[in-house]
């Protein structure tokens, strides 16, 4: 039995920042990882899916070129040599995690850790103790049970293909389903998404969504709404049916895209007097604290807000709040600002036009829809939006929606003054930056 003052399960996104975090502060700790470090952000998630948005963006500004004056005939697309690119960066990134976790003096063991009490893990038949347990194992795709289900793929396969798929069922509407079918479709796939409910990313502002939905039509993605996608079957032809009701759609490729799930499967919770939510997460207080003392959880796993930063931020404050010497060290999960790589990109931050009337009485929005200056050239001119939500006597800026060119960069300074409680009237007194878009939300009337 090896002895330690912290172990930390999974090296992700919260688990390298909080094992990182508590040796800076001293503490002696030992990181568990049983696949590749970085986790599903690295390896599956934000960096991969951002290499392909960024490969998306380039056909978008190659089909654009003409309209600026450029001859771009000839132009083949290689997904071979992008994929090499991409897995080759990926390694790289692989590298700088097992790198960084080395200087700063955190021990690291390849394997899968299951509990054999509160305060014990084993990993291929050793043992390591410690008073402070982090489960950090992130989470996986969700597959649906129906029959034909394993034809499909998920964001993981997606990483994996060899080719673009000629035509692609994308089956949800969230984060991931627009994220792939904007990738697909810009690089040259029939895409045809199959979304259960009426809208794409149902929990955002109505603004966007109906914004989205109309460029991605636009865009030539065929979205089919009100249809939750049943059994799937191989054709003779080879291709893949999924029944919706009394429809078929068919691609040559199938992605599920309906969420995913907390990883605990193997953990053995069990032995450490863990349970799990019904949807197999596990629950954690404000401070990260699990129901067991001495046993804590941050990132996808807990099914809070699933996003790199967020578990990364919850991971660093654990770290402060046991080790270094900060009680009082917590994540505030209010305002976290967030972007979908979609095309067009949109950028969130804040309460919902709905939300914020339903939580306040007196709210007021400002919205603007306009051409950016990037399209004015073009034929096609898809608009950009944004809207600001303003509750209380002084307008404070409690919600912030943009969907347009270049909202995954305008975002993030915006979201520190709604943070610090900027109101409308801060906004109006920030002189503008000309040209640009992200000047109509100091201008907006
Ligand atoms: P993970 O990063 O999943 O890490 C968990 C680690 O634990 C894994 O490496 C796993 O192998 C390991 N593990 C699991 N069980 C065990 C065990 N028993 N023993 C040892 N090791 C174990 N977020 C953003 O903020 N921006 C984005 O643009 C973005 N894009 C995304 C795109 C896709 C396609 C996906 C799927 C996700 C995306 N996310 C994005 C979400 C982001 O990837 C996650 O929120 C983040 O990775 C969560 O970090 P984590 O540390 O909780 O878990
Ligand atoms: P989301 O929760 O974003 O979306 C899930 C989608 O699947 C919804 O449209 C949902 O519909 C639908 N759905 C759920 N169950 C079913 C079902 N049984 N049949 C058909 N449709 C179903 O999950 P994702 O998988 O897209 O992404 C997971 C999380 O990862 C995100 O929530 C986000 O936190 C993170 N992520 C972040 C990214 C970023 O920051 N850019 C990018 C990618 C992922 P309904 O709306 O009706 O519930």
């Amino acid at each position: 039995m090896t002895h330690f003052d912290y172990l930390v399960i999974g090296g992700g996104s919260g688990g390298v920042a909080t094992a990182r975090r508590a040796a800076e502060y001293g503490a002696r700790v030992l990181l568990i990882e049983s696949a590749r470090l970085g986790g599903t952000c690295v390896n599956a998630g934000c960096v991969p899916k951002k290499l392909m948005w960024h490969a998306a963006g380039i056909g978008h500004a190659l089909h654009d070129a003409a309209a600026f004056g450029f001859r771009v005939d000839g132009l083949r697309f290689d997904w071979a040599a992008l994929k090499r690119g991409r897995d080759d960066f990926v390694a790289y990134l692989n590298g700088v995690y097992a790198s960084l976790l080395d200087k700063a003096g955190v021990s690291v063991v390849r394997g899968h850790a299951r509990f054999v009490d509160a305060h014990t893990v084993e990993v291929g038949g050793q043992r390591y103790s410690a008073p402070h347990i982090v489960i950090a194992t992130g989470g996986e795709p969700r597959v649906p049970d129906s029959p034909g289900a394993a034809l499909g793929i998920t964001s993981d396969g997606f990483f994996a293909l060899d080719h673009l798929p000629a035509r692609t069922i994308v089956v949800g509407g969230g984060y991931i389903a627009v994220e792939l079918a904007g990738v697909l479709a810009a690089l040259g796939s029939e895409v045809t998404m199959l979304v259960r409910g009426e809208h794409l990313l149902r929990p955002f502002d109505a603004m966007v969504r109906d914004e989205l939905a109309l460029q991605m039509r636009d865009a030539g993605i065929r979205i089919v709404t009100g249809s939750e996608a049943g059994a799937v079957r191989r054709a003779d032809d080879g291709a893949l049916r999924a029944a919706c009701g009394s429809a078929e759609f068919e691609g040559d490729t199938l992605i599920w895209a309906i969420g995913r799930q907390a990883r605990t499967a193997g953990l053995n919770l069990a032995a450490a007097g863990l349970g799990t939510e019904k949807d197999g997460s596990i629950a954690t207080d404000a401070w990260q604290d699990t129901a067991v003392p001495g046993i804590h959880a941050i990132g996808d796993v807990t099914g809070r807000v699933e996003l790199t930063p967020v578990a990364i931020a919850a991971g660093r404050r654990l770290a402060a709040r046991l080790f270094g010497g900060q009680p009082e060290a917590r994540l505030d999960y209010e305002n976290v600002p967030s972007v979908v790589f979609s095309h067009p990109p949109i950028g969130t931050v804040g309460l919902t036009e709905e939300a914020a009337r339903a939580r306040h009485a007196d709210v007021r929005v400002y919205h603007t829809r306009f051409t950016a200056m990037y399209h004015a050239l073009k034929t096609q001119r898809p608009k950009t939006a944004m809207k600001l939500v303003c509750a209380g006597p002084q307008e404070q800026v409690v919600g912030c929606h943009i969907i347009g060119e270049g909202a995954d960069e305008m975002l993030q300074g915006f979201a520190v003054a709604i943070r610090m409680g900027a109101t409308k009237a801060d906004f109006d007194d920030t002189v503008a930056i000309h040209p640009t878009s992200a000047e109509e939300l100091v201008t907006m009337r």
